[in-house]
């Protein structure tokens, strides 16, 4: 096989050309980075969870209606989704209060927020992705009027249905990010697409009736058992890989 052109390596994905014009190719590492690399380690197969979870979530937003760029999972650590021109911000969805928004407002983690509320962060790392306005969005071009409708439309669905996913399966979702992109067609039409993972990575998950934390807060805040955390949430979810925990290292098919 060829080896393939590796376009960019993220904090916790490799991504590479795709087979088909068009493609990319993401693939999960074990690395864990926190407070903008400030914290690195890493989590004895995070890559491999990631990959499924996010497989599966994506999945059955696809069959919900949402659009993403979800193609199908390659192997233990890769999966085959569409080139979509990133969005440069990211979405983050509360339910309850925790993290940044805890601190900046001094509201008590674990408090039912009124309504879920939608933030925005410019990504950028150099500046440690701040928070940005709608109209910060629009006057620096980043996305329209009519993209972020259309963003923010999408991330109350997707926070309706997984809300809705992870109670069933004992789980509350606290909060989480997203991430969009522009899929060109074509016919010259662009379509907003939900892009990047869903995972313990960019979620935050609490045990229903314990509030024990399955994400990567334990990773962040040194709580131990990251890897236990995962996996929990791979095996509510009924997709822990196929011969159970051991199986979860993966094998290294990055060229
Ligand atoms: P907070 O603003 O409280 O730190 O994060 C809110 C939610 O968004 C958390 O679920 C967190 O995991 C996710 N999140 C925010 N920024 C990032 C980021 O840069 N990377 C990842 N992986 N998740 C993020």
């Amino acid at each position: 096989m060829a080896r393939r052109r590796m376009i960019y390596e993220g904090k916790a994905k490799v991504i590479f050309e795709g087979p088909e014009p068009g493609t990319i190719v993401q693939y999960f590492k074990d690395d864990a980075t926190a407070f903008n690399n400030q914290k690195k380690g890493t989590i004895t197969g995070k890559g491999v969870l990631n990959n499924r979870i996010s497989e599966y979530l994506m999945n059955r937003l696809n069959q919900m209606g949402v659009p993403t760029h979800f193609i199908r999972r390659l192997n233990m650590r890769e999966q085959l989704v569409r080139e979509v021109e990133i969005i440069p911000i990211e979405v983050v969805i509360r339910n309850i209060a925790a993290g940044s928004i805890s601190k900046r407002f001094g509201i008590e983690e674990g408090t039912a927020l009124p309504r879920s509320i939608v933030e925005y962060y410019f990504k950028n790392d150099q500046l440690n992705d701040p928070m940005v306005s709608e109209e910060h969005i629009t006057a620096f071009g980043w996305a329209t009027i009519q993209e972020l409708d259309e963003i923010v439309a999408l991330s109350l669905r997707v926070n309706d249905y997984l809300s809705g996913l992870f109670l069933g399966i004992g789980i509350k979702l606290v909060d989480f990010k997203l991430e969009f992109g522009r899929l060109w067609h074509e016919n010259g039409d662009m379509q907003i697409v939900l892009a990047d993972e869903i995972s313990p990575d960019n979620c935050r998950l609490w045990d229903s009736k314990t509030n024990e934390k399955l994400d990567k807060d334990r990773f962040r805040r040194d709580m131990g058992n990251v890897e236990g955390a995962y996996q929990e949430v791979a095996r509510r979810l009924g997709i822990l890989p196929e011969s159970g925990p051991a199986d979860v290292q993966g094998t290294d098919t990055v060229q």
